[in-house]
């Protein structure tokens, strides 16, 4: 442990949004309304597609977007009014947002500087900072002379260096190649291990979401749809925007049709028992979808991609897209009518008006047709 990491540790500060809304004007209703606890010294990552809202809730919290309404309160003091410097956040650009004409050390120094710290502590720090985020070597280099990494491991230092108790990150990985990403997303799952600061990572890529989040908050058109640890969003979504945002290829859904005994598709088949009537839509993951000789449920095959590792079988259901993972190896007939079987413990089950996850609707302890049992 450095000082810093002490410091940044002590520092970790809760954040709490209350009822806080955002429009840039009448038409422009960003954040309807949102209210979220986050824990100290938890990462949260925001996900949601491009427009949802994510880069505005951000830079409420940094107070370079101001609310239109509600709370912000960071370690239980308000700052909704208070100037970003006065916040205790330190912020984390895609663009890196480095001053060309200054040196790595006097980046990562500047708002130390600023703010009064004295040379030696200034130059102590930035030893500390380097050493941390493998920069002791380019501290006399300018950015234009750094790689795409090296320059986002400065951006970082930058923030970190004034001890903050919350870290904000805007998209900080969609500048790097896809080998970067990956190795920048360890170095910050590391860092972030280290130091302990409260941090707030928005993105659109679930990958970053899957691999870097304690929670992860699904944003979508300003509303939060879920906001839970990777491991519940992936096997319990709470809609079918969730389930069709995270996992690749998405989750299929399927409309079904229940008769009071099973679930059906529009051409008959039975894909699940299950007592309730009426339209529904199922949701089954490709890789929960098992391509085995005498399966129960028939689809078409379309096209096959093989991704090396495994490949990926697209596949029509009943007039329905149907996507199946199967892995490397499985002997399948190209030509030929598939025959399935879908894992019944896997499976999930949405309304049809509101795409909201119906919990439990499966009740394991009763026995499933024939058809399906078999094959389960
Ligand atoms: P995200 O980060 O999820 O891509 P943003 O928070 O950047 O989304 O933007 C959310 C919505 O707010 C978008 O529809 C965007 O066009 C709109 N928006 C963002 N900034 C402004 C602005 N300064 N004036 C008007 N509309 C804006």
């Amino acid at each position: 442990m450095t000082a810093i990491d002490t410091a940044i540790r002590a520092a970790a500060a809760d954040i709490e949004l209350i009822g806080v809304t955002k429009a840039y004007d009448a038409k422009t209703v960003v954040i309807p309304q949102l209210d979220v606890a986050l824990r100290p010294g938890e990462f949260t990552v925001v996900l949601g597609p491009s427009g949802c809202g994510k880069s505005t809730l951000l830079q409420m919290i940094a107070g370079l977007e101001r609310v239109s309404g509600g709370k912000i309160l960071i370690g239980g003091r308000e700052v909704q009014n208070l100037e970003p410097k006065h916040r205790g956040c330190a912020m984390v650009f895609q663009n890196y947002a480095l001053y060309p004409h200054m040196t790595v050390a006097e980046n990562m120094a500047y708002s130390l500087k600023v703010a009064g710290v004295s040379k030696a502590e200034r130059a102590e720090r930035v030893a500390t900072v380097a050493k941390m985020l493998g920069l002791a070597d380019f501290l006399a280099r300018k950015p234009g002379q750094l790689s795409g990494g090296q320059r986002q491991r400065v951006a970082i230092g930058r923030a970190i260096i004034r001890e903050p108790g919350v870290l904000l990150f805007d998209e900080p990985l969609s500048n790097l190649d896809a080998q970067l990403r990956h190795d920048m997303r360890v170095e910050l799952a590391d860092l972030h291990r280290r130091i302990g600061a409260t941090s707030v990572f928005v993105t659109h890529d679930q990958v970053e979401a899957m691999t870097l989040a304690d929670r992860i908050l699904i944003l979508n058109k300003g509303h939060i749809e879920q906001f839970d640890t990777p491991k519940a969003i992936y096997h319990h979504p709470a809609s079918i925007f969730v389930a069709k945002f995270i996992g690749s290829p998405p989750m299929n859904i399927l409309a079904v049709t229940g008769d009071g005994s099973a679930l059906r598709l529009a051409d008959g088949q039975v894909v699940a028992n299950f007592a309730g009537k009426g339209s529904f839509q199922l949701g089954i993951r490709p890789e929960d979808i098992t391509v085995k000789a005498g399966g129960p449920i028939k689809a078409q095959i379309r096209y096959r991609e093989d991704l090396g590792s495994h490949e990926i079988l697209e596949a029509d259901i009943a007039g329905q897209p149907l996507r199946i993972a199967t892995p490397f190896g499985a002997e399948i007939d190209p030509t030929s009518t598939l025959s399935l079987s879908f894992s019944q413990a896997r499976l999930h089950l949405f309304d049809n008006g509101t795409s909201r996850a119906i919990s439990n609707a499966f009740d394991q302890t009763k026995s499933a047709p024939a058809s399906v049992k078999e094959y389960q």
